[in-house]
């Protein structure tokens, strides 16, 4: 089996636009509605591309010649223009997202809910709280933190309140599966990670895997539960103790397993063990500096 080939050459890097030019241009109501306009028509038979005349028209612009102005300003950062009419470039997307998100704007801090789940170390309650523009799931009673992540705010009553912390979940695991995988979430940018000593925001932890992109500034902090939880054997063999290790929420997973410990190891090809255990079963595997799953070694099972 083979897969595509990589390109003769470097592409061609992208052109550099001015950010703070490039920004101004949305600075302005009428672009604005020109953006949601289009956003919005991707919805309906118009798939996201409209004539002159159905853009100017939907976004409630009367004046032709003012309307034609501020389109021709939003085309090239924000706006195509193709035979079929203007459509969004992805940049004018994620602005168009960002403004409908509600991520503009911290949110009061609220609780969102108390969980099902004690926690694992204390026996104390687990809760959801928002605040800012970031929810944390942690523990009331020992103030342990088991997920703290970003999640627009508009999105939290989107959900039915039953369905809302799996949501989250979710959406924190797609930031987790390709920080693992060594993709940047936010710029798609390679990222470097390693296995760092836990500082004291995360206590009772030993090691915490630690992913940076040099490109976005992004960063992606999560405990071991996260690096091992894709890997085949470690699938197999919670699997076979019936545990689901891919589809588990953070905070059902890290009480399914508890049995884990993870030990920094300065002697050998490994830069840390972690041990499995579950229902009396051992599964022992050897943590590579570079905290890629592809690179973790089985040494027993
Ligand atoms: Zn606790
Ligand atoms: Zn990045």
């Amino acid at each position: 089996m083979s897969g595509p080939s990589p390109p003769d050459a470097d592409p061609e890097p992208a052109a550099d636009v001015d950010p703070t030019a490039a920004f101004e241009l949305l600075a302005d109501p009428t672009r604005f509605a020109i953006l949601a306009a289009i956003a919005e028509s991707s919805e309906d038979e118009y798939r996201g591309t409209l004539s002159f005349s159905e853009l100017r028209e939907r976004a409630g612009v009367a004046d032709s010649g003012q309307f034609n102005y501020h389109l021709d300003r939003l085309v090239g950062p924000f706006v195509r223009r193709t035979d079929g009419g203007y459509g969004l470039r992805h940049a004018g997307r994620i602005a168009y997202r960002l403004a409908v998100s509600g991520l503009l704007a911290d949110h009061d801090a609220v609780d969102v809910a108390a969980l099902d789940a004690p926690c694992h170390v204390c026996g104390g309650r687990l809760a959801a709280t928002y605040e800012g523009d970031r929810l944390r799931v942690g523990c009331r009673d020992c103030d342990r933190r088991v997920a703290v992540g970003p999640f627009p705010p508009r999105a939290l009553t989107a959900h039915p309140p039953a369905a809302l912390l799996r949501a989250v979940d979710r959406y924190l695991a797609g930031i987790t599966i390709r920080a693992a995988a060594n993709v940047c979430p936010w710029c798609g940018s390679p990222m470097a990670a390693s296995l760092d000593p836990a500082g004291e925001d995360w206590p009772g932890v030993e090691v915490v895997v630690d992913n940076r992109c040099d490109r976005c500034h992004g960063f992606v902090v999560t405990r071991v539960h996260d690096l091992i939880r894709y890997h085949p054997a470690v699938v197999a063999f919670c699997y076979e103790h019936g545990v689901d290790a891919v589809q588990s929420t953070v905070w059902d997973l890290e009480r399914e397993l508890a049995g884990l410990t993870v030990a920094r190891d300065g002697d050998d090809a490994w830069a840390a063990r972690a041990t499995l255990t579950l229902e009396g079963d051992v599964l022992e595997l050897g943590l590579p500096a570079s905290a890629r799953v592809g690179e973790i070694a089985v040494l027993e099972e």
